[in-house]
């Protein structure tokens, strides 16, 4: 399936979670037996261009996408969690949502020092967690250049946040 049939199988959901924000629901396309592993092709192509030596994710939605391109090319898996949710110390982050503001947190044990991670989650949007997730990676040691995402909003400027912060770009699909 080409990145347009797999576009076909998110849903909009008018109004949430907040009123006049269109969101971008990708149930419909994990649901999709063809559609999921279409997508997990399309993504695992762009990882590999991009010579990391492990993947990061965001939770949730960033786990699902994460951890199985992590699997398929046989690579760690870094979890870069919700606050209050690690078992031992841990660093976090502060940041700025679209509609609110959150934390995320991160064992850092779980990075090599100089390692090259490549950061993962399903939507960029303004690109304040994505951003928020690299910030942390590296202040665990890591080296952050590269950012993978199932959709890119390009309107709200996630992107060039992303590139002013040294770190490129790739999504599977835009929403305008
Ligand atoms: P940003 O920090 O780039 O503004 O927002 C991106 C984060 O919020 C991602 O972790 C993403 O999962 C979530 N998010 C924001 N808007 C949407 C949306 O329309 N659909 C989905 N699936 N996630 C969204």
């Amino acid at each position: 399936m080409s990145p347009e049939d797999l576009k076909a199988l998110v849903r909009t959901v008018p109004d949430f979670p907040a009123r006049g924000i269109q969101f971008r629901d990708i149930t419909t396309l994990i649901a999709h037996g063809q559609g999921l592993a279409a997508t997990m092709d399309h993504l695992v192509a762009y990882a590999s261009k991009a010579d990391v030596a492990a993947i990061a994710g965001i939770e949730a939605r960033g786990f699902i996408f994460g951890a199985a391109i992590a699997a398929r090319m046989g690579l760690g898996f870094i979890p870069l969690r919700k606050a209050g949710k690690l078992p031992v110390p841990s660093i976090g982050i502060d940041y700025d949502l679209e509609y609110g503001k959150a934390r995320i947190e991160l064992d850092p044990g779980a990075v090599d020092e100089g390692g090259r991670v490549l950061l993962v989650d399903d939507l960029l949007a303004t690109g304040g967690t994505a951003k928020a997730g690299a910030a942390l990676l590296r202040q665990a040691g890591a080296v952050v250049d590269h950012a993978l995402f199932v959709i890119d909003l390009p309107e709200l400027g996630g992107g060039n946040l992303l590139r002013e912060n040294g770190i490129e770009v790739s999504a599977l699909m835009q929403f305008a």
